[in-house]
Parts: structure tokens; sequence; C-alpha cells
């Protein structure tokens, strides 16, 4: 019954990014369609969040799902000018993936694709937000001219959003597939 509930739900929403589908393909649908379903249903931890990661060739790929609450302090459309700035600023601020995410410099990576989602940048006031919770889904794509240099990558995005306290991570490099948990003082992704 739940999973007719789900789908009915005219709320719920099939957007998989490539990485979600790789990981989805590689850690088994059940796992992946819970935690979609939980992100529709703004079952979100705030101070948390989640974090894909695939390195492919000489791609760093990666998809970033954080409560809004972690980036813009709320997760209602914004009210007025002070909450429309702030939220201009922060989503920049995600976007400039070179600076949230420092792969080895070794490894002559550029961002090359960024794209972002949230209930709170649709242009009309909808009803995702107003519900109470709102997420920022923000998909990276790196290309790396040297990539078997690619040993380690450093987030600060702990220091630019310092209401995130923890990210789950999820990987799958040449290594093999394996999940972790990133915090502010261990801010930092092995890839080999
Ligand atoms: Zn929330």
């Amino acid at each position: 019954m739940k999973e007719l509930r789900c789908c009915l739900n005219r709320r719920y929403k099939m957007r998989y990014s490539k990485i979600t589908l790789l990981l989805l393909l590689t850690f088994g649908m059940v796992l992946s369609v819970h935690s979609e379903e939980n992100r529709q249903h703004g079952v979100h931890e705030h101070g948390g969040g989640q974090l894909n990661v695939v390195v492919e060739k000489n791609t760093l790929m990666m998809d970033l799902s954080i409560p809004a609450m972690n980036v813009v302090g709320f997760e209602h459309p914004a009210r007025n000018d002070d909450e429309q700035k702030q939220l201009e600023h922060s989503s920049d601020l995600l976007r400039d993936g070179s600076r949230i995410f420092m792969p080895s410099p070794s490894a002559k990576c550029v961002l090359e694709q960024v794209k972002i989602e949230s209930a709170l940048l649709e242009t009309h006031a909808n009803h995702d937000a107003e519900e109470g919770h709102a997420d920022f889904d923000v998909s990276y794509l790196f290309a790396c001219a040297e990539p078997m240099q690619l040993k380690s990558l450093t987030l600060t995005l702990f220091k630019m959003f310092p209401l995130t306290e923890h990210l789950q991570v999820q990987m799958i490099t040449p290594a093999g597939q394996t999940g972790t948990e990133l915090e502010s003082d261990n801010p930092i992704l092995n890839l080999q």
C-alpha cells in the first residue's frame, strides 16, 4: 500500500540523475527508491546531507543533496528582499563547485557542468516548500586531465555552509564502491 500511495502522489517526480542511476544499479533498487522516497516526502535531517561520487575515466561526478536549512537557514519560499538576496547569494556559492570541492591539484580537474535544483529556486509559489521542507540538489561534473592523480577530494562546503555538519557519502571509483561519512573536522574524501 505504501508503494501505491507513493506513486499516486502527484508530487512524486522521477528525476534520477545519471549518478543516482549508477548507484541505483550498483547498490540496489530498494535502497535508492527508499532514499528517493524519503527525499520526496521531505524526510531529511537538518545539518546532514548526501553526496554521491563517481569517478569514471577522466570524469569526476558528484550529486549533492542537502536541506535548504543548511544552505540559507530557511526552507520556505523567500518572503522578502533580504531572504531573496540570501537565496541568490547562497545558490551562487553552491554553483561554484570548484570552490566547494577541491580535487587533488595534480589531477588538473576543471568544473565543466553544474545543475542546481530546489523548490526555493522555482519562480512560482510552490507547494513543496510550503509543506515545510526543501532541499538543494546539485550535480557537478569535473573533467580531469590527469585522473590517475585524483587521490582525494577536499570539501570546503562545511566552511561555506557552517550549518552543514555531516554528509553521508557513497562513491564508486576505479578502486571499488564504498560508503563513508564526512564531517566539518574530517572534510577530506580519499578516492583511492
Ligand atoms: Zn527541513
